[in-house]
């Protein structure tokens, strides 16, 4: 999502309905540009489903959930149009080293606490089958190399667990 200056705001001044509401408009602008994009596939890296589950960490005030959430409603977007949702779930390990190295060009973004990390990844795991009944999931704990990562699996000199991800993406039937 292309908010990066939005997003700056938000962890300066932590408003988070502020952010909310942008992101809520964003999808709903990107929900009714999507049928005239001339592409055969659409890859979503997330939905205005997910932010539920932003809403319910950053936001105490019910009045101001239930207003974000009634803006969610509006977004006409039918979970059946998708073929596929795909849950790639690391460990909080993962999550968080992850963080970590992003942290070397450090911007406000960036400064998530472990703690709202956590009760993120929390809320994600405890409402997913609600939120997308039909997922399926991936654990992407195993780490790749930068040739797996592009396909050269031949090249690898750390025995990666190629095969692992290989045959998940096998089993799509994309
Ligand atoms: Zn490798």
């Amino acid at each position: 999502m292309q908010l990066q200056r939005e997003l700056e705001l938000f962890w300066e001044t932590k408003n988070a309905l502020f952010i909310q509401k942008v992101i809520t408009d964003k999808f709903k602008q990107i929900v009714r540009a999507i049928p005239n994009w001339k592409c055969d596939v659409v890859i979503l890296d997330r939905t205005h489903f997910d932010q539920k589950y932003f809403i319910n960490v950053l936001i105490q005030d019910e009045n101001t959930k239930t207003y974000l959430f009634e803006e969610i409603k509006q977004i006409e977007f039918d979970l059946e149009q998708i073929y596929k949702v795909i849950y790639v779930r690391p460990s909080k390990e993962i999550m968080y080293q992850h963080q970590k190295e992003r942290r070397e060009n450090i911007r406000p973004l960036e400064k998530y606490p472990e703690k709202y990390l956590s009760d993120i990844y929390d809320e994600h795991d405890n409402n997913i089958e609600a939120v997308y009944p039909n997922h399926v999931k991936i654990e992407n704990n195993k780490p790749l190399c930068y040739f797996c990562s592009q396909y050269q699996n031949h090249k690898c000199v750390d025995s990666c667990d190629f095969k692992y991800y290989m045959e998940f993406f096998d089993s799509l039937n994309i």
